[in-house]
Order: C-alpha cells, then sequence, then structure tokens
C-alpha cells in the first residue's frame, strides 16, 4: 500500500507564512494498493491529488462535518468522467447522498452532484467493505454526531485512519484492539493536554492519549493528524519535539508511506 498525505489540517483550512510545513489543508489520505485508489475523507487536501491513473476510485468519508468534505465540490475527480463509489454511514436519517447534498446545493453552493460529468455512486457503510484486494473494516468513533474509524488491510498489511476521536476508557480499549499490530496508526491529536481541559466533548484527542493508545495496540507507527488550525509550525515542531519515539510523529502534507 502506498499512503500519501494531502490534508492534516483539522476544522478549517490554514494557509500563510507559519503553516507550510505542516500543512494548511483539511483531511484527505490517499491509499493506493493494486488496481485501488481509495480516498480517507474529502477535506481540502483533495485538490492535491496526484493523477491516480486507471485505478478504481473510492472515497470513504469518516463522516460529513465540512472539514471532511470540502475539497469535493473543487475537486478534479469530480469534473472527471469517471465513477467513483462514495462510502458514507447514514447518520441522523440521512444517507450519504443527502448528507453531501446538504453542502452541495444552493444556497450553500451552485449545483448539485448531478451536474457533474463523473458518476458519483452512494454507498452506505456497514461493517465491512471489499475494495479489489482492500478489505475495510470498521469501528464507530466517539464523535458529536457520530464518526467512522476504518481499518484497510491489503496484503498482510494494515493501516488504521482514527481521526475525529476523543478517547475515553471503553473506546481506548475498543480502539486498541481493532488497531491490534497494525502497520500504521493515524490519529487524531488535536489538542495539547492543556488545550483538552478546556475542549473535552469536542470530539478530538491528544498525543498523551494516543502514545497511550499506540503502546496498549502494538502497532508499529503512529502518525498524529488533524492538527488544530490555530497550532502554527512552531507550535507543532514544540509538540512533535515532546515525542520522544522514532515510531511517533506528526503528519505532514505531502508524505509519501509505503507499507
Ligand atoms: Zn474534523
Ligand atoms: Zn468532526
Amino acid at each position: 500500500m502506498k499512503i500519501t498525505i494531502l490534508g492534516v489540517r483539522g476544522s478549517i483550512p490554514t494557509s500563510g507564512e507559519g503553516f507550510l510545513e505542516y500543512g494548511g489543508a483539511t483531511a484527505c489520505c490517499l491509499v493506493e494498493a493494486g488496481d485501488q485508489a481509495i480516498y480517507l475523507d474529502a477535506g481540502s487536501g483533495l485538490l492535491h491529488s496526484p493523477d491516480t491513473g486507471d485505478r478504481k476510485v473510492s472515497l470513504l468519508i469518516t463522516h460529513t462535518h465540512m472539514d471532511h468534505i470540502l475539497g469535493l465540490p473543487l475537486s478534479p475527480l469530480l469534473l472527471s468522467h469517471r465513477r467513483i463509489d462514495l462510502y458514507a454511514k447514514t447518520r441522523d436519517g440521512l444517507d450519504a447522498r443527502q448528507q453531501l447534498e446538504r453542502l452541495m446545493s444552493p444556497p450553500l453552493w451552485p449545483v448539485g452532484v448531478d451536474i457533474y460529468p463523473s458518476d458519483v455512486v452512494f454507498h452506505d457503510i456497514g461493517k465491512g467493505i471489499q475494495l479489489g484486494n482492500v478489505y475495510v473494516d470498521t469501528m464507530e468513533s466517539n464523535h458529536p454526531g457520530g464518526s467512522t474509524i476504518f481499518k484497510l488491510e491489503h496484503e498482510g498489511k494494515s493501516l488504521v485512519y482514527a481521526t475525529d476521536y476523543e478517547h475515553s476508557e471503553d473506546k481506548q480499549a475498543e480502539l486498541a484492539e481493532f488497531a491490534k499490530d497494525t502497520d500504521l496508526l493515524l490519529y487524531d491529536a488535536q489538542y495539547t493536554d492543556e488545550e483538552y481541559e478546556r475542549m473535552k466533548g469536542f470530539g478530538h484527542s491528544t498525543v498523551f492519549e494516543g502514545m497511550k493508545l499506540f503502546e496498549k495496540s502494538g502497532a508499529k507507527r503512529i502518525l498524529f493528524v488533524h492538527h488544530d488550525p490555530r497550532h502554527n509550525d512552531d507550535k507543532l515542531k514544540e509538540m512533535e519535539a515532546g515525542l520522544k519515539d522514532t515510531r511517533a510523529g506528526f503528519a505532514r502534507e505531502g508524505m509519501v508511506l509505503e507499507l
């Protein structure tokens, strides 16, 4: 599996000096495996996607908070004449299409999904999804309104994408089991410990809790994602320097990893 980190910012995009090193685009990762191009979330990072050739394209959307779908309306994917399979869990009685149409319809956006040349096929998310040789397992996150945690497995390697996730005793145990021995864990560490005290219930976690989970799960590598828009490069570097573990780091836009 080849993983390209396209966007690591949480909540809202950032730009300008001070945000160039880690990047300002919101949640999006591209996973290329066999004949599949699988996007985890469709934040503004989706606009940076490299060309994936004739791989089959799927979008796995954790949830439809703005920062996770912001890239879709202007994505070259929608402007291409290809089939795109979009997966999102039905939430609050709205299926995947209805959730996307909240953003992609007037007055928030001039045109609906059907106007685009691409053929977007919407799917609800069940327990597991088979995409070519990639098996996708899911776990429900702890996040206001709900969010889905994905595990992708391909030829004996796996990665877990756990963003928009707030730790709790029960959920940490469940996630440690779900991410057991995974090769790469992407984990939401939006807040410092001090910030978390003020932001409990907002649905995000910390490096401290992420490292505890990392140890417990036996995962081989952890990368922190969903960086707070108020954390500039200096702040993120300071947080990253505190890790003291070569298997742990903060995700940067443009990073490419092979599993
Ligand atoms: Zn988010
Ligand atoms: Zn969210």
